[in-house]
């Protein structure tokens, strides 16, 4: 199986290779098969993708309005057109099953696109009156960001950070994650030929070295992140360096609290899709489950019945429903959570290890887990493991939910499954986090922000408010009278 590019990075329009970067291998973690190699860029590409995207950006932000839409929405009717393809590839980038990829990845990248084309064409600003004066703000482009994307979305991340900041003028920089270097090229290809200037929005490989070198070139604006919450200071630093806007979107523990009164089936798919869609690698995962007393053991049991009819399988298979994890890099990781889990007393009720048999003998395989009884305190119970690993805790009481669900560092998403709707509304008002979910988990259409509290990230993206995150307001005060002055 190979899905090698014409080369290792995009730039001003064209697919472009140095050799003298440093080797990246990108794995088909199903089989361990190497599928591509690339290369990390050098400081010649950076300065290259930089200076291009610099040009490209001064051009594109006097085009009309219109004009931009049409590009992205052309973009996203070229995204919608080669789904299978592009699918099949986000597939073999991240391992994640085809029956995924082909409705939650382009597909998602094409809306964000289609989105922000219409917001492209209605950015406007303000008419303020001022007595005989008045005053008016133009909304401007913020110059050349830089994309830095993670693993677990690389089509998504790349579109949901393209679309916002080219419908508001700006051109990008864009980093995947060494580990899925591929789907960010097919975006940028796309980008081109839905008519975009050339080096409008570029693609750079590299190791966090490549992203740290973005952020900090001089032409640099903004940095928009979406990584772990250990990588988000140090970006974040670097970029108050030269005083830079920045999005950062990190990891999290979230909450989902499932009080007595909840449909049982409802509040078992909301927590299995927020556990296990993806392998478990999604950022806003649901992966502290509190159920109420009164309902435990029924959920346990039933969580453990659906979650043991779950097919796990070769990726390309249709009929998969999860696949491996990313890398044999990140099994290990969720491995020794399972462990710590053990050791520190949780109930395993389901999964807890590696599959057997030969289908996934060369694969980065990991049993969808379920464990029960799990203390506050417990290393599970505390940090992101970013795998199909559940723990499920009891609760009595409201209020006592509402301040184990807060008790800690991060706030990305929350989710309350209830079936009393005041209850539903005043939870979610006192849930620390920045998305949180009634009756529903880990739905994030484009027309709705998304984004972090606490140590789970700074901006926003999607929805309107994107927007104040990729430009600024300029202001202009008309003077009508005669210049009063005391001199
Ligand atoms: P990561 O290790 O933090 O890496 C994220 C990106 O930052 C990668 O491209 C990485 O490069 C780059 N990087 C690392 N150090 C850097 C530096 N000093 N300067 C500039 N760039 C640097 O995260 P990951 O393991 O790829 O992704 C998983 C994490 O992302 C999880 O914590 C997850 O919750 C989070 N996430 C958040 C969201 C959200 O929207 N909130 C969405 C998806 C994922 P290399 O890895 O290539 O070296």
């Amino acid at each position: 199986m190979k899905a090698q590019p014409q080369a290792s990075h995009f730039v001003g329009g064209a697919y472009v290779e140095d050799e003298a970067g440093e080797t990246i291998t990108c794995v088909y973690s199903a089989t361990g098969e190497t599928i591509a190699e690339l290369h990390a860029a050098t400081p010649e590409i950076i300065e290259r993708a930089m200076t291009s995207a610099a040009r490209a950006q001064a051009e594109w932000a006097e085009w009309t309005p219109v004009a931009r839409s049409r590009v992205l929405r052309r973009a996203a009717d070229i995204i919608r057109e080669r789904n299978q393809a592009l699918s099949e590839l986000e597939t073999l980038d991240t391992g994640k099953p085809i029956q995924e990829t082909i409705v939650a990845d382009a597909t998602s990248g094409a809306d964000c696109l289609e989105w922000f084309a219409s917001i492209a064409a209605t950015l406007s600003g303000t008419s303020v009156p001022l007595g005989a004066d008045f005053a008016y703000t133009i909304r401007e482009p913020l110059g050349v960001c830089v994309g830095i994307g993670a693993w677990n979305y690389p089509t998504q991340i790349a579109c949901w950070k393209a679309a916002p900041a080219l419908a508001c003028g700006n051109a990008m920089v864009f980093k995947p994650s060494e580990m899925t270097p591929l789907c960010a090229l097919k975006v940028a290809e796309i980008i081109h030929e839905a008519g975009a200037p050339a080096g409008l929005f570029n693609v750079v490989q590299g190791f966090g070295k490549v992203g740290a070198a973005l952020t900090g070139h001089d032409l640099c604006a903004k940095v928009s992140l979406t990584g772990s919450v250990e990588t988000g200071p140090k970006v974040y630093a670097a970029a108050a360096e030269g005083m830079r806007h920045v999005t950062m979107e990190l990891g999290g523990k979230s909450p989902i609290l499932v009080f007595d009164d909840a449909s049982l089936e409802d509040a078992i798919s909301g927590a299995m899709l927020g556990n296990f869609y993806s392998t478990g690698q999604i950022c806003s995962n649901g992966t502290r489950v509190f159920v109420q007393r009164g309902i435990y053991e029924r959920f346990l049991e039933r969580l453990a019945e659906r979650t043991k009819a779950i097919r796990l399988g070769e990726p390309t298979d249709p009929e998969t429903q999860i696949g491996p994890l990313v890398s044999f890099a990140q099994r290990d990781k969720v491995q020794s959570y399972l462990k710590s889990a053990t050791e520190e007393g949780a109930r395993l009720v389901v999964g807890g290890g590696v599959p057997q048999g030969e289908a996934f003998a060369k694969g980065a395989y990991i049993e969808p887990t379920v464990f029960a009884d799990v203390s506050d305190e417990m290393t599970i119970a505390c940090e992101e493991i970013f795998g199909p690993v559940m723990s499920v805790f009891p609760f009595d009481t409201e209020e006592e939910a509402l301040s184990r669900a807060n008790a800690t560092p991060f706030g990305l998403a929350a989710g309350v499954f209830t079936s009393d709707l005041t209850r539903g509304h005043r939870v979610a008002k006192r849930l620390q986090a920045g998305i949180c979910w009634i009756n529903a988990y880990n739905l994030t259409p484009v027309e709705i922000p998304f984004g972090g509290v606490k140590r789970s990230g700074l901006g926003r993206e999607n929805g309107k408010a994107a927007i104040e995150f990729y430009s600024q307001l300029k202001t202009v005060h008309v003077g009508m009278g005669p210049v009063e002055s005391p001199y």
